[in-house]
């Protein structure tokens, strides 16, 4: 084990970083990179290096550790901190929500009588227009039909309700978020939602328990049209709110709290690159992703989390590894919210209950 490890070691702040530590010839390595660096990006003027120095020194003390202490203390002693939250497929899994971009989630066997194509044909327009039947199929596994959300959902809308949530941006089409209370201003459905649907003809509007009658859902307007929902298909741009909220927020977020995402869709992806260079960012998931790949450190571009405090772009971003429920109680719990959190899943869950009772 080499000084530098150890050195980290003993002031126990950097414990999830220790495996990235570089080792000493791995340092001599990157001052020499650094150089190098620094000349082609002079050459090409891709960043602003001076600018980009003077960061340096005042993002080492964005956060005074790089975990979820550093996190919470961060949230304390900045009121009225104005958070995003981003989530994918991970805060809902817990639910019993299949991920269905997931070929292991075994979803897509129920689809073998089709034919299809391929099985992503499903979400695929031009498929959809000639046989919308396996898509509605597929459809009823994933609708929030008696799934309940999960701790991260409340999580989200506690932090709305302590007026920290700037807003959340979902890739999930569960609806979740709205039936864990979220209100929907504060909520963009970037991959579109079950929620809504629209005729594909004349653009009739109708809404969710309209689209679950019976299994192809035909217009009334037009009777012609199939009434697709509203959500986003391979190839569709994505909702103009994405695009027009997307613009705004993230200039003004003072921390960014990403959920249960592999972060490999786009552009959903790259939002994590559009805070400012200041604005700590948090992982929460089972797994390092959103990481800066060699181009962009070597070019020394703000593209991906950067985990490795070594790196001129290190310093603000906090992975914290496991599910998405762990993680968001684990936080809550570090900012005295815990009871509250439990108690407001507790409650809201109680609620749900008496309201499926009351339909069926
Ligand atoms: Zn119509």
């Amino acid at each position: 084990m080499d000084k530098e490890t150890k050195k980290d070691q003993k002031d126990g702040s950097l414990n999830e970083e220790k495996q990235n530590v570089l080792s000493e010839s791995e340092v001599e390595n990157y001052s020499e990179m650094e150089k190098l660096r620094r000349y082609l990006a002079q050459k090409l003027r891709l960043v602003d290096l001076p600018a980009n120095d003077q960061n340096n020194e005042s993002q080492q003390l964005v956060l005074s550790k790089l975990n979820l202490d550093g996190i919470v203390e961060y949230i304390k002693e900045n009121t009225n901190c104005k958070i995003i939250t981003m989530a994918g497929a991970g805060i809902s899994t817990s639910a019993g929500i299949p991920d269905f971009r997931s070929p292991s989630s075994g979803l897509y066997h129920k689809l073998d009588k089709y034919n299809l194509p391929h099985p992503q044909a499903i979400f695929e327009l031009d498929f959809f227009m000639k046989n919308p039947e396996p898509f509605f199929t597929l459809a009823k596994e994933l609708l929030p039909e008696g799934f309940k959300p999960t701790i991260s959902h409340y999580f989200i809308r506690l932090l709305s309700e302590k007026g920290l949530l700037l807003r959340h941006y979902t890739q999930n089409i569960d609806t979740l978020e709205r039936v864990a209370g979220l209100s929907s201003d504060k909520l963009v459905e970037a991959h579109g939602t079950f929620h809504t649907g629209h005729c594909l003809k004349c653009r009739a509007p109708y809404t969710l328990p309209w689209m679950k009658e019976g299994i192809i859902p035909k217009c009334e307007e037009c009777n012609e049209g199939v009434v697709k929902p509203d959500i986003i298909f391979f190839g569709e741009t994505l909702p103009e709110r994405f695009q027009i909220l997307a613009d705004r927020d993230f200039t003004q977020a003072d921390l960014l709290i990403i959920m249960g995402s592999s972060l490999v869709v786009q552009p959903f992806a790259s939002l994590i690159d559009r805070v400012r260079n200041t604005c700590p960012r948090l992982l929460i998931n089972n797994e390092k992703v959103g990481t800066q790949d060699r181009l962009s450190r070597f070019l020394g571009l703000r593209q991906g989390l950067v985990f490795d405090v070594k790196s001129a772009h290190g310093g603000r971003d906090v992975a914290w590894l496991g599910d998405c429920d762990t993680g968001c109680q684990l936080l809550a719990d570090k900012l005295n919210w815990g009871d509250e959190l439990r108690a407001l899943m507790q409650r809201e869950h109680e609620r749900l209950k008496v309201e499926d009772k009351s339909d069926n």
